[in-house]
């Protein structure tokens, strides 16, 4: 269980205090599954930050399991935008890189399942600069998922792909989650996205970032999404209040 109860972050900046997040109240059950949207600069990347213990400066209270953030502690598996490889360490070295920081033994047979399941295996010895940007994406997709963390964040990870790698992404995020049901929240700044792949969905008004709303999703991992009037109504719903908002907000 994640637990986070007021919480507040500020910048400093040489203009003044920013205030990135406001009053921040949620939890995320084991095994469930939250979906972050919410317009440009609302405070996203922030929430991920500070759940991976990479901002640590924060008014209120995080608690993983009960205890305060500590990344050396817990598992926590983190997709940022940039992918996070490092150039000189081969597809593989980067998948694994994970678990060998944590000086824990390595289940080949799992990783090679995952770099497969990546369509990766056969790029296994290639370094990062030898790959596409959504090859990269993959590789820190697999570094995650191999950690089979406790807590897994993700960053706009599906974003950089093109449609029909993105949708078969996404599947396999499902399928490892109904195997391992990870706890997982994840920023994304599609609708449908956070309809697919989210169980339960969080909207944050524009910056600074307070919860909007939360929709339980009964749509999560439907086949044939857009054909159910629930989608219509839900993506209505989400689109209305990042709308009203007067917020810039564009769909993948
Ligand atoms: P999002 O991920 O939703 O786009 P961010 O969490 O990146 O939003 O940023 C939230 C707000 O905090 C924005 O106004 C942004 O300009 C500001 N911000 C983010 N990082 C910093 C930083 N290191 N220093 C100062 N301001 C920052």
């Amino acid at each position: 269980m994640i637990s986070i109860k007021g919480l507040t972050v500020k910048y400093e900046t040489s203009g003044g205090i920013v205030t990135a997040l406001s009053d921040i109240d949620m939890s995320i059950a084991d095994g469930d599954i939250v979906a972050i949207i919410g317009p440009s600069g609302c405070g996203k990347s922030t929430l991920l930050h500070v759940l991976a213990g990479i901002i640590g400066d924060y008014e209120g209270q995080v608690l993983i399991k009960g205890q305060p953030v500590n990344p050396r502690e817990q598992r926590i598996g983190l997709i940022l935008q940039d992918y996070g490889l490092l150039p000189w360490k081969t597809v593989y070295e980067n998948a694994v890189l994970g678990l060998k920081i944590k000086g824990e033994v390595i289940d080949q047979v799992y990783a090679e399942y995952i770099l497969k399941r990546l369509g990766l295996a056969d790029m296994a010895s290639r370094y990062p600069n030898q790959l596409s940007g959504g090859q990269r994406q993959r590789v820190a997709i697999a570094r995650s998922f191999i950690l089979k963390p406790d807590l897994l964040l993700m960053d706009e990870p599906f974003s950089a792909l093109d449609e029909i790698t993105r949708e078969s992404m996404q599947d396999l995020f499902l399928d490892i989650w109904r195997q391992y049901k990870v706890s997982t929240l994840f920023v994304t700044h599609s609708i449908e996205e956070a309809i697919y792949v989210g169980h339960r969905i969080v909207v944050l008004t524009p910056s600074p970032g307070r919860i909007q709303d939360r929709i339980d999703n009964p749509l999560f991992g439907m086949d044939d999404l857009r054909l159910s009037d629930d989608f219509y109504h839900i993506n209505m719903q989400i689109r209305r209040m990042l709308k009203e908002d007067g917020a810039h907000f564009y769909e993948a």
